[in-house]
Parts: structure tokens; sequence; C-alpha cells
């Protein structure tokens, strides 16, 4: 059989490999890590389970594909539910919101709580599922970079309907024609922070992402997000995949325009083909540094998605008002959005995400115990002075909780670990620790993603956040199924 060559277990890259395997590749993953999963990994800290980086589960459908392609029943495998609650929400004037997952009771809800109309919520999610049935096909589910996806006759359909995607203002803007109430115009804004962007320049077309977590849902895996992981690494390795832990691939071994291989402390290891799931940047930069004409300069050079800064409390109380997510928000958006995209800074007021997976998950902590995952949005790493960042930051976000909480945090944390910029980007060579690859804030991001196959390099594929079609667990999943189809 054919030999594939994947570089990095992110979740991507294990995708990739399933599907390979499935075509009757004989698949090896090298992965620089001592554990699979890159960003989507876990860690324990003094009896407290934590997942170390994404939280919210949606679109479970393309994990669930995954099972089926290798001929297994999904729910034998991995099992998850789904939230009635998909959030809570804090805001500094004493509101408090329930985003639940149905959307007549939601928008009863934000009608209660804030006077903005339920019809108004109602049009607005209506808005959403036309703006996502225009667009992916197109910008979701298939290469952008070869002229069948533009032979469709479903992409044709799309693009007549174009003027539907509100592609030429922001999403700031069409949320406020849509609502009233600040709260609610804020409510919908966060969005962009789903794939790292700022709402006060992203295109409006990103207002589809309310869609995707009302229609489709959220979803907490039974045993939480590592499961999605570990999981897959277990579909993978009963279709023959190796896995070679600690194991940093050094470069991408060419002969003329054809991929011979990867080199790696072991030396060079031949293959038909290559998959680098390793951030864009860094596959250019170190894997094919020797060969700097062949760098797409335009791309390469885009803005990064925005980074975070993680806490991860073991914290020795209980919190009925709290749920799995939840959101304490900024009194001034559009002031932290300007700090993180403008200054390059972490504003003093910052949007606190709460992650508590042992809502769900009670062994993830001590009893009467909880674990907290502690997320603000912060710029991609330029070089900023983090340690006095992230100190003046720790202060501001306990405050900020303890206030809205009334009680006093501090006191309460039992054990501490941080993950910021820098970390993301050593640990996961995510290029300046941006958390979805590239930035959506123009109307033109979708097209200047990276393809999943090189035009230069035969032999030569890409999965993983930072290319086509952007990061996430979902998008990551469907670059698999590209890379998949392109590699037939
Ligand atoms: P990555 O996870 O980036 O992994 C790449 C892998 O490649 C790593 O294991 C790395 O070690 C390996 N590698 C790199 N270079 C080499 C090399 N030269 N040789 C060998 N191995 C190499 N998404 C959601 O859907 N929902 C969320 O709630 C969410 N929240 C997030 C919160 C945080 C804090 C973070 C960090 C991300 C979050 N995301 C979320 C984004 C999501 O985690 C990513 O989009 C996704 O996991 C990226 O997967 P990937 O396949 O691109 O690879």
């Amino acid at each position: 059989p054919k030999k594939a060559l994947i570089i990095g277990a992110g979740i991507a890259g294990i995708a990739t490999a399933i599907r390979l395997a499935v075509k009757g590749y004989q698949v090896e993953v090298y992965e620089a890590n001592s554990y699979p999963g890159g960003k989507l990994s876990q860690f324990e800290q003094d009896g407290y389970r934590f997942d170390a980086g994404p939280s919210l589960f949606t679109m479970p459908q393309y994990v669930n594909e995954l099972f089926k392609l290798a001929g297994k029943n999904p729910s034998d495998y991995f099992r998850y539910q789904k939230l009635d609650v998909v959030c809570r929400y804090f805001y500094e004037d004493g509101t408090r919101l329930t985003a639940y997952a149905n959307a007549g009771k939601f928008s009863d809800e934000i009608q209660e709580k804030t006077g903005e109309p339920a019809a108004a919520v109602k049009h607005y999610l209506d808005n959403s599922s036309t703006v996502y049935n225009v667009t992916n096909h197109v910008f979701l589910e298939r290469s952008l970079h070869r002229l069948k996806t533009y032979l469709r006759w479903d992409t044709v359909k799309s693009i007549f309907q174009f003027g539907k995607i509100d592609a030429f203002r922001t999403m700031h803007k069409a949320n406020e024609v849509f609502f009233k109430d600040k709260r609610i115009v804020q409510f919908f804004d966060r969005y962009a922070t789903y794939n790292g962007s700022n709402p006060y320049s992203a295109p409006a077309t990103l207002n589809v992402i309310p869609h995707l977590e009302q229609h489709f849902g959220a979803y907490f895996p039974e045993g939480g997000m590592y499961d999605i992981t570990s999981c897959l690494v277990a579909l993978a390795e009963s279709l023959s995949v190796k896995f070679y832990y600690n194991n940093p691939v050094a470069e991408i071994v060419l002969q003329g325009h054809t991929v011979r291989g990867i080199k790696t402390n072991d030396g060079v290891i031949d293959g038909d083909l290559v998959v680098s799931n390793m951030d864009i940047w860094f596959t250019y930069h170190k894997l094919l540094s020797n060969y700097p004409k062949l760098h797409p300069q335009k791309i390469l050079n885009q803005e990064r998605s925005s980074s975070a800064l993680i806490f991860y409390w073991g914290i020795r109380d209980q919190f009925r008002e709290l749920d799995l997510h939840n959101i304490f928000f900024s009194a001034d958006y559009e002031a932290e959005f300007n700090h993180i995209w403008k200054e390059k800074e972490i504003y003093h007021d910052p949007t606190v995400y709460l992650n508590i997976s042992s809502k769900y998950k009670p062994d993830d902590a001590p009893e009467s115990c909880e674990n907290w995952f502690v997320m603000i949005n912060v710029p991609a790493n330029t070089g900023q002075d983090w340690d006095a960042l992230i100190a003046g930051a720790r202060e501001n976000v306990l405050n900020k909780l303890s206030r809205l909480l009334n009680k006093d945090i501090r006191k309460l944390i039992a054990n501490e670990s941080i993950l910021d910029p820098r970390s993301i980007e050593s640990r996961t060579s995510s290029y300046q620790g941006s958390l979805y690859g590239t930035s959506s804030n123009t109307q033109f991001a979708a097209f200047l993603r990276h393809a999943n196959k090189s035009s230069k390099l035969k032999g030569l594929y890409f999965c993983g956040g930072s290319v086509h079609p952007g990061g996430g667990i979902p998008l990551c999943l469907l670059s698999a199924k590209i890379v998949g189809e392109l590699a037939g």
C-alpha cells in the first residue's frame, strides 16, 4: 500500500490519519509531544482534571462520521450529551441571562430579562440560518482552491445569493440593526471570538455562528473534551495507524518538486504523501526553510487570530449559579477589542469565560470542589511583556469574578497553573500562540487561508486550524475531510 506520513497528532492530523487509513493507505503519525491532541489535550493537578484547550463542543456529527467511515457505530465508542443550558451570562449591571438551547425559551428569556422582543431574536436566528445555508457548502465543506468547487450547482446558487451573506458590513454593525438593547448586541458580537476575531471588523457573515450553536446545539462528551482525542486515537489505532510520540519532524524532504518524505531525529522516512498538521507558518519556516521561494508570503503574513490567557484553578467550593459554560462580560466591549487588536494588550476589564467541566463530570474535582478553567481573550504573541500583563490580568479577573459572584474567589483557590500565548506557541507550534490560525477580520479571509493541497509540491497536503476552512474543532475535522478527498 501507499504510505502517508502525517506531521502532528492534533485533532485534524488524527482525523486525516483515519480517513487515509480507510482509503487503504499505510499511515504513520509523527508527533513532537509525548501525547496526542495538540491543543485538545488534558492534565491533572492535585486531584483536579482539566481539559487544556477547547471546552465547547459543537457539530458532533463530524466526529461520528469518522466512526461510520470505519464501519463502526459511533455511540459504541464516543458518547456525549446535548446541553439544555448552553451558557450563563453575567453583566456588570447585574443582569443575568441564561442561554437555553431551545430557541423559544431562549428568546423568551431575553425578552424577560432585557425587554428586547422575543420576535427580534427569532428573526435574527432565522437570518443566521439563511447565511449558513448559503455559505456552508462553499466556504466550509469543500476546497476553495479547485475549479470543481466553482462548477458545482450549489456553489453557483450560493454565488447568486451572495447579497444574503452580509459580507460588506461588520458583525457589530449588523447586530446593532437587529437589536436595540446593547446587552444583546454584545451577546451576539461575542460569537466573533469563536474563531478569534474582532466583531468590530469581522464581516457580518460570521453571524452564522449563533446558528451553529443554537440550531445544531452544544454538547459535552461523557469523559470531557479529551474524549474526542482519545476516542479518535483509539479508532485510528484500530485501523493500524501508527503514532510516534516525542518525534518532532525537522524537515519535509523533496526530490525536485515532489515530496519524498520527512526527516526526524531518526533520519529520513520515505512516504508517498505527506500531510502537515503543523501550523502553516511553521511548516514553511521550519520544515521548508531551505526553499524560501516556495513560501506563499501573502498568506503567511496575514493577521493571526487572537490568543488566550487561561488560569486553571482548583476551587474549594461549589457555585449553584454557575453552569458548564459561563461568561462575565466587560462593561465596554469596544474598548476591550480595541485593546486586543489595536493596542495589542489586555484591557483592564476583560470579558471572562469560565468553564467548569465538573458540573457535568463530578469526578473532575474533589468532593464539594470545582475545576475552574478561566479564560480571557488576549492578543497574539508579538513579544509583549507577558509576565507583567498576566500579573495585572490575574488581579482584574479575580476582582471581577469576586464582584459578580459576591464571594472572595482568592481564598478558594487550592492550586493554579497558567497557559499564555507563549506556552500555547511553544507547546503546539502555533505561530504567535494564535488559537485559530489566521483571523477572520476581513471579508476576504475565507479566500486567503492556505489551501489543503500544495500547488507547487506534488504529494504535500495541509490540515488543521491554520489552513482552509479554519480553526475550531469542527473546521479542523472538515480540513481532514477535504484532504481525504483531495488525496483520494
Ligand atoms: P493543534 O492542536 O494545533 O496540534 C498540532 C500538533 O502538531 C501538536 O500536537 C504539535 O505538537 C504537533 N506538531 C507541530 N509541529 C510538529 C512537528 N514539526 N513535528 C511533529 N509534531 C508537530 N475550538 C473549539 O472548537 N471549541 C473551543 O471551545 C475552543 N477553545 C479553545 C481554547 C483554547 C485555549 C485553545 C488553545 C484552542 C481552542 N479551540 C477551540 C481551537 C481548537 O483547539 C483548535 O482549532 C484545534 O484543536 C486545532 O487542531 P489542529 O489539528 O490544527 O492542531
